[in-house]
């Protein structure tokens, strides 16, 4: 059994959680937690930076799911 270890990507700073149960879960700082394609096509996509955690993800294969929708109701108001 491997704990589940939670990191943070210095570039994007958001939460990994590895070696959990059914894969790598992604902590947004808002919204349900997603995974790391998720993160990838949202986040790390555009900084593209040297020393992001997610940097494997470029690589995956990301769902149209896995993009941001605007048009997503907001439960802000
Ligand atoms: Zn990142």
């Amino acid at each position: 059994m491997v704990e589940p270890t939670t990191q943070t990507c210095p570039i994007c700073s958001v939460k990994i959680i590895t070696g959990a149960a059914g894969g790598d879960r992604v902590i947004f700082s808002a919204g349900p937690q997603g995974s790391r394609s998720k993160l990838w096509a949202r986040v790390c996509q555009f900084n593209q930076k040297p020393g992001c955690i997610n940097e494997q993800s470029k690589s995956a294969a990301i769902s149209a799911d896995d993009y941001y929708k605007p048009d997503m109701p907001s439960s802000d108001a």
